[in-house]
């Protein structure tokens, strides 16, 4: 028992340092660190204040918005996805870094049938798509010069329509203003204020609410459920996942897998581990946190590069 507690600890301690760091990072314009032109593919937010590392989807739509070809970001999720794959989802990402944290408020998780989550992966693709598709077609109207008056009535949805609704955005950025927004009514005892300001909250509002709301109660429940199924950053980084450098390994001789299978069940993206190759492998749902390395008490599984 002691001993396979402290085999969880060899990839796992470093893995909640480097999220707790990249956490502080990220939002160190608050301690005086400067913005950086850096993006990177993982779920921030576009409208947080205190960010030093840019959203490399969120900078995407906006370029295509405007019609400029997203180099930029491209080249972001390129280099990323060569080099490390979806690891950043799980060493550097927020909004993985949450939902990690909300899955130990639950002893037992809720699995999902095979048949669901192997059809369910596929949204992320999909909002992938149309988000992309949306932003393209605005930037080719701007371009064109044609149809100005439907980019128009799209408004703040056609610049960013994943932002305009990702709960990313609520969380690190419309909610902790408003929490500032609060706090100076408060200073300023004004209840009036701060009444007006609870009533006059769009419907808007309350849809992005209920988003994150259902997100994060799902994220209890089902762990990673949002990197599983709906992100669109874990969408375009597991289409490149496959080509990645870093991989896992697994060595037939010590692999004990008619009797054990904890590899499988300690999986937060539910990958098959043991149905894939047993040279290097790399799955596109896979984000290399490294919990089956861990796990397996004959130390079967390795991480391999490149
Ligand atoms: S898949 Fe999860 S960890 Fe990766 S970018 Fe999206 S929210 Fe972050
Ligand atoms: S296969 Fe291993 S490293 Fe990849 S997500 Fe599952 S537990 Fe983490």
């Amino acid at each position: 028992m002691e001993n396979a507690k402290k085999l969880l600890m060899r990839f796992q301690t470093p893995r909640w340092i480097s999220q707790i760091f990249f956490f502080f990072l990220l939002n160190a314009v608050i301690f005086g660190v400067l913005p950086s032109p850096i993006v990177l593919p993982i779920l921030h937010s576009s409208g947080t204040p205190q960010r030093t590392i840019g959203d490399a989807l969120a900078v995407m739509q906006e370029q295509l918005y405007q019609g400029i070809f997203p180099w930029l970001p491209l080249v972001a999720f390129l280099l990323v996805a060569i080099f490390l794959g979806r690891a950043t989802c799980s060493w550097v990402c927020p909004y993985g870094f949450v939902q990690d944290i909300l899955s130990y408020f639950r002893r037992r998780h809720t699995e999902v049938a095979p048949r669901t989550h192997g059809q369910m992966i596929y949204i992320k693709y999909v909002i992938l798509a149309i988000v992309v598709l949306i932003c393209a077609v605005m930037g080719i109207l701007l371009i064109s010069g044609i149809g100005l008056g439907y980019r128009s009535a799209f408004g703040e949805f056609g610049e960013a329509p994943f932002n305009f609704l990702s709960p990313a955005d609520t969380l690190f950025a419309i909610l902790p203003n408003m929490a500032l927004n609060f706090r100076y009514a408060l200073v300023e005892q004004s209840v009036n204020s701060i009444l007006g300001g609870i009533s006059s909250l769009s419907l808007l509002f309350w849809v992005r609410l209920v988003i994150l709301a259902v997100v994060i109660g799902l994220a209890v429940y089902v762990p990673r459920s949002w990197c599983r199924y709906f992100c669109p950053h874990g969408a375009l980084l597991a289409l490149l996942n496959r080509f990645s450098f870093l991989g896992l390994k697994r060595e037939a001789v010590s692999c004990t897998r008619a009797t054990c299978r904890e590899c499988v069940k300690v999986c937060p993206m539910k990958v098959p581990i043991l149905d894939l190759p047993w040279e290097k492998f790399a799955d596109s749902e896979c984000i290399y946190c490294l919990k089956c390395v861990d796990t397996c008490s004959t130390r079967a599984i390795r991480p391999t590069f490149p």
